[in-house]
């Protein structure tokens, strides 16, 4: 698994920086997010749930996809929608964040 971040999408909010638990992300002085040192990320998917812009690019490693798949997500009128992206294809799975803690 590896991280991406396309910056032509980033908006700057610094969330995904806030909540890498290995402080592996920074901002440019533009706030532009990324990631100097890609290999040190253990992909716990904790900043591409925070960026709600589709900037986040989480690429799936072979036992989840490989073939270069990847997940990306955005956030739109409460729910996020999560894409992972294959081949051409896309699954999507929307997840209403008001009911998403609801068992
Ligand atoms: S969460 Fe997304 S939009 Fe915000 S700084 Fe990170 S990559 Fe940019
Ligand atoms: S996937 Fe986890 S470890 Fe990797 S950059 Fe994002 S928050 Fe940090």
């Amino acid at each position: 698994m590896s991280i991406r971040i396309d910056q032509s999408l980033c908006t700057g909010c610094g969330l995904c920086r806030d909540v890498c638990p290995g402080g592996l992300i920074r901002q440019d002085e533009r706030k532009k997010a990324f990631i100097p040192e890609p290999r040190d990320c253990w992909g716990c998917a904790a900043c591409l749930k925070e960026c709600g812009y589709g900037a986040i690019r989480y690429f799936l490693g072979s036992d989840m996809g490989g073939q270069g798949a990847y997940l990306v997500v955005k956030d739109e009128q409460g729910c996020l929608h999560w894409q992972i992206n294959k081949n051409g294809l896309h699954t999507h799975i929307r997840v209403n964040k008001k009911e998403a803690n609801i068992y």
